[in-house]
């Protein structure tokens, strides 16, 4: 399916987001392809019981995990990487055994009812199911009992979500977001090279992700106050080369979603404390939906932009007086669903995977370790719970059953009443 409407796909992904189609291939269909072949390959081996050794207790016996189906599972997706979020799922929801309902966002309708078109006509439409629909749709399917609910989004509707849940005791996992940090260190020199490609890499993972509309994209950036002019200077000479002069008029940079997200953060920005703090950026056209890639510095950490997650083209920088400071700042907030750091010190890599906790992290770039079939991805605290990708999605939709086969032998007379004094002995 993927192959054969590889266009339709790239299209609704163009009609529901404007996204540039070598993001569509390069960050939906690729992954959604290779997240396939790597089940296929894999499959085999992790239908397999795990043969585990047998303790003394039940000396002579048998020991294996046995991988067995949830049964009936429902996937919610979000909208702004609509595809990919919906079939990643449910690739692992197929490959565990599982039935699975899949409710698309209503948010991006084309590449919903391209799924409730193309499904059909590929899968076993008995076993998987698309459901359209918004807030009432959803409503409606979580009243229903389901072996597990996996669902992408924001926090406050992961709320709803887990409190259905809880009516039926059904398993759930909660891919969320959250104000994922970058820190820059200022040992990363402006005029080497490793200093451009730290430019170019935060740039690509925030505006280069559909315009900042991505669960991983960088929400903030912390450096020195002695580095942060270079730090805007280079990311200024970058976006003129990625985007242009006009980035309004780019065909490279995503679109907002719709109008009224389009408000939420020009409303952001309109804040006159805000507002005076743009060193790049700024313009927005609401007929087209569209933001430049818009960078300020120190905005009161007390303003919305600063405080929730922007999920928008809109890049902060916070800057302290010593790098090391900036991980007591992150630690001070909520767990992010992604933290990274660039710099050339080993040390302030190893405090940094230490002492932050997020749902994953990466040293000297940005997005690229939800990439790696290897590892897992999801969140932890509030930016969720669960994860999956590659064989960590197999298991997200499995129940690992304990399976223990013993024969007759092996009697240990102590274990049966009455229990003697001769027997309290031993
Ligand atoms: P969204 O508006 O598409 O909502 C997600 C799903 O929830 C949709 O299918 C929608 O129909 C359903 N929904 C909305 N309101 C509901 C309600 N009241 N009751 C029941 N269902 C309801 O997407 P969103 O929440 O705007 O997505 C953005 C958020 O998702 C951000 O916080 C982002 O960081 C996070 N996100 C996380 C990941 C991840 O993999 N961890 C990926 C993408 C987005």
């Amino acid at each position: 399916m993927i192959e054969e409407k590889e266009d339709d796909i790239s299209n609704a992904l163009h009609a529901d987001l404007a996204k540039p189609r070598m993001e569509a291939y390069l960050h939906e269909i690729s992954l959604a392809k290779g997240a396939c072949m790597f089940a296929l390959k894999g499959l085999k081996n992790w239908m397999k019981p795990d043969k585990v050794p047998s303790a003394i207790t039940t000396f002579p016996s048998t020991a294996q995990i046995v991988p067995e189906p949830l049964g009936v599972v429902l996937v919610i997706s979000a909208w702004n990487y609509p595809f990919l979020l919906s079939i990643e799922p449910v690739i692992g929801a197929i490959a565990a055994g599982n039935a699975v309902v899949l409710k698309p966002s209503e948010i991006a309708p084309a590449t919903s009812s391209l799924f409730a078109k193309l499904l059909p006509e590929y899968v076993d439409s008995s076993c998987i199911k698309v459901v359209e629909g918004g807030v009432t749709e959803t409503g409606a399917l979580l009243e229903q009992k389901w072996d597990k609910i996996f669902y992408t989004g924001n926090g406050n509707v992961a709320r709803v979500v887990l409190a259905a849940a809880a009516k039926h005791l059904t398993p759930v996992a909660l891919e969320l977001g959250g104000k994922c940090p970058v820190i820059v260190d200022s040992n990363v020199d402006l005029h080497r090279f490793s200093f451009k490609v730290a430019a170019k890499r935060i740039a690509v993972g925030k505006w280069g992700c559909n315009n900042g509309q991505a669960c991983i994209a960088p929400d903030y950036i912390i450096t020195t106050k002695a580095f942060v002019t270079e730090l805007v200077d280079s990311l200024k000479r970058v976006l003129e080369r990625f985007y242009g002069e006009d980035p309004l008029q780019s065909a490279d940079l995503s679109r907002i979603v719709n109008i009224s997200h389009f408000g939420r953060l020009t409303k952001l920005i309109d804040d006159k404390e805000v507002a005076t703090k743009i060193q790049l950026g700024g313009q927005t056209d609401q007929e087209q939906l569209k933001i430049a890639p818009t960078v300020l510095v120190d905005v009161p950490l007390d303003t919305a932009l600063m405080t929730g997650e922007i999920f928008g083209p809109l890049l902060p920088i916070i800057t302290v007086d010593k790098i090391e400071e900036s991980i007591a700042h992150i630690n001070a907030g909520a767990k992010p669903l992604a933290a990274y750091l660039f710099t050339k010190d080993k040390k302030l890599q190893q405090d940094f995977v230490s002492n932050v906790s997020a749902g994953g992290m990466l040293v000297n770039d940005v997005a690229l370790h939800l990439t790696n079939p290897h590892l897992p991805f999801g969140g932890v605290g509030d930016s969720g719970m669960g994860s999956y990708h590659g064989k960590f999605s197999f298991d997200c939709f499995t129940h690992r059953k304990a399976v223990l086969i013993r024969g007759f032998g092996g009697e240990a007379n102590a274990r049966y009443p009455p229990y003697t004094a001769e027997k309290q002995r031993i």
